[in-house]
């Protein structure tokens, strides 16, 4: 009796999983949403950059929309790994579980077509919310893996952002991060995101 009464306990606190230890294989709560969120940004980023590309003849989105697809793919393993439902069952254009999303997607593409310099302002935007919410969530978890793919879209979003403002001359309002905290990164070189 006493071995069930503990072995409920267990099993409770292995439920909850907000206390589980780092490298133990259960992802707290805020880790669980943080990647079901990410993997739905990631794909967000290359939803809104695959339409821009049939409207827009640049070269920019194509290639772009191809390294969202490997960040998409970098967190499907994560949510593989970590055992974590995939919020991605219908992988069509504009399909997000997140009601945020799907507005969000239909005001980016309505904004991204009217002109190539709208569509890089999207672009531009797209990448900064990317960094900010990596930058928050990095805050939330000390898994190594999690964190070494968090690193890797980060750096990808950073040459996305100087790529797009670019093409703006480098005239572009930020909304998710500082002007300073642009203005650094587009200052900076372009990276190896590896
Ligand atoms: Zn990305
Ligand atoms: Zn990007």
């Amino acid at each position: 009796m006493k071995f069930i009464t503990l072995f409920a306990v267990a099993s409770l606190v292995v439920a909850c999983g907000d206390d589980a230890p780092s490298g133990s294989g259960v992802p707290t709560a805020a880790l669980s949403a943080d990647l079901r969120q990410l993997r739905e940004e990631e794909k967000l980023a290359r939803d809104t950059y695959r339409t821009l590309a049939d409207v827009h003849s640049t070269e920019i989105f194509p290639n772009i929309a191809d390294s969202e697809q490997s960040h998409m793919d970098a967190v499907g393993r994560l949510l593989t790994s970590y055992a974590v439902a995939d919020p991605v069952t219908n992988d069509a254009r504009g399909v997000f579980q997140s009601e945020e999303f799907v507005s969000l997607y239909a005001d980016l593409v309505a904004q991204g077509k009217s002109s190539p310099q709208s569509a890089y302002v999207v672009g531009a935007t797209v990448e900064e919310l990317d960094i900010r919410d990596i930058r928050v969530m990095r805050g939330r978890t000390a898994e190594p893996d999690v964190l070494a793919v968090y690193d890797r879209l980060e750096c990808g979003s950073r040459n996305h952002l100087r790529s797009f403002v670019r093409q703006l001359s480098g005239r572009f309002e930020p909304q998710f991060l500082t002007a300073a905290e642009v203005s650094t990164i587009v200052g900076g070189a372009n990276e190896s995101c590896r």
